[in-house]
């Protein structure tokens, strides 16, 4: 019979506090399990101690501690990046990865949705196509691994990037909620200045996020400096184009004070020339102050489409021409691409989503 238990992290507070009320206990016990999902390295029920042996049980009958389980892991040569697979209870797997940073922080990056529907041309994701959008709960243990991992020799997860599998802003309300839980001081306490979501650009989303009210980051991939280019690598520009999209950052930086950054991948004999580099801070700097804005410059890692990255005199010249034109640029060579845990390789092989284990 399959598993019909929701996972204790997408049970809300007053949700919990009524189961409950409902078995004569306090509310207070709502909090204690919460801190205690979040916080500590427990990794079970049992592990809950602190807690009436009969209400463990019944905790457990009723909730997974755990959305996610781990199917298998990999170090990167480096020794540092280390990128995990996970199970979901109806079998669907997702990747994320740990990017530790000489002991100075721990970034995090996460997964929103099983594969992602938006096919651009580089991202091996999109050649998985969308299998499903995952439960806040799903986003957020993915963060809590590594937290409870972290938390065993005394460090904790200090950044988090929704830059795994999947496109944020088509999963929007679980991310939202993922966000919320990760920035509460009561749970996790990570700051929402460490907190970065990125989209391919879904433009209403960009608008709704800027109303939200949450000081967390905005990374845009923009990619190309004309509709022509973006068209042809990236199919959501048919339904937002360029200038929608830098409009929505822009009234993104105004509500919120907030600076964005744009992702480009470099695509040799693409998007990588000159005159892309000055069409792109030119029509940035249309937006008014160029200061609001950061550019962030992939080489293209190994993927679908046998794209080539530029020369490294190319890309430095291509970074030279923006920060002429005031917008800060940085050229970012992500780390862990002997795994296939780079900016856009994270990939579940077809016929890999095995039947459903214990999670
Ligand atoms: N869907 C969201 C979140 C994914 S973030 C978004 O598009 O922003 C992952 C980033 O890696 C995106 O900027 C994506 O465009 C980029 N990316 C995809 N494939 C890549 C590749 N082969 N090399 C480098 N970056 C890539």
């Amino acid at each position: 019979m399959s598993d019909t238990r929701p996972a204790i992290s997408d049970v809300r507070e007053d949700d919990l506090v009524l189961w409950l009320a409902a078995r004569g206990q306090p509310s207070y016990r709502a909090k204690q399990i919460r801190r205690r999902f979040a916080k500590t390295a427990a990794a079970s029920w049992d592990d809950l101690t602190e807690l009436p042996v009969a209400l463990r049980a019944e905790l457990a009958k009723a909730f997974r501690w755990s959305a996610v389980s781990t199917v298998t892991e990999e170090a990167s040569a480096d020794g540092e990046t280390r990128k995990v697979l996970r199970a979901l209870i109806d079998g669907q797997r997702i990747e994320s990865v740990l990017m530790p940073h000489h002991g100075a922080r721990n970034a995090v990056c996460i997964s929103t949705q099983a594969g992602c529907p938006m096919a651009c041309a580089f991202c091996a994701t999109g050649e998985m196509g969308l299998i499903r959008n995952l439960t806040a709960g799903e986003i957020v243990d993915q963060v809590r691994h590594w937290q409870r991992e972290l938390g065993a020799r005394g460090e904790r997860v200090s950044h988090v990037v929704y830059m795994g599998m999947g496109e944020p802003f088509n999963n929007y309300g679980p991310t939202i909620a993922s966000a919320r839980a990760l920035m509460d001081a009561e749970l996790f306490g990570i700051s929402p200045r460490r907190i970065t979501i990125s989209t391919c650009g879904v433009v209403p989303k960009i608008d709704e996020l800027a109303n939200e009210g949450l000081p967390i980051n905005l990374a845009v991939s923009l990619h190309a400096a004309d509709d022509r280019t973006r068209g042809a690598i990236m199919p959501i520009n048919r339904k937002w184009g360029i200038d929608e999209v830098l409009d929505a950052s822009a009234r993104y930086v105004e509500r919120t004070r907030r600076r964005v950054t744009f992702e480009y991948v470099l695509l040799a004999g693409v998007n990588d020339s000159e005159r892309d580099a000055r069409t792109l801070a030119s029509r940035i700097a249309s937006r008014g102050r160029t200061s609001d804005y950061h550019v962030n410059l992939i080489p293209v890692n190994a993927g679908p489409g046998g794209f080539e990255r530029p020369k490294a005199e190319a890309m430095e010249v291509f970074a030279e021409v923006l920060r002429e034109g005031g917008i800060a640029a940085t050229v970012r060579i992500s780390k862990g691409q002997d795994i296939l845990a780079g900016c856009g390789q994270l990939k579940v092989p077809e016929g890999d989503a095995a039947p459903a284990g214990k999670v």
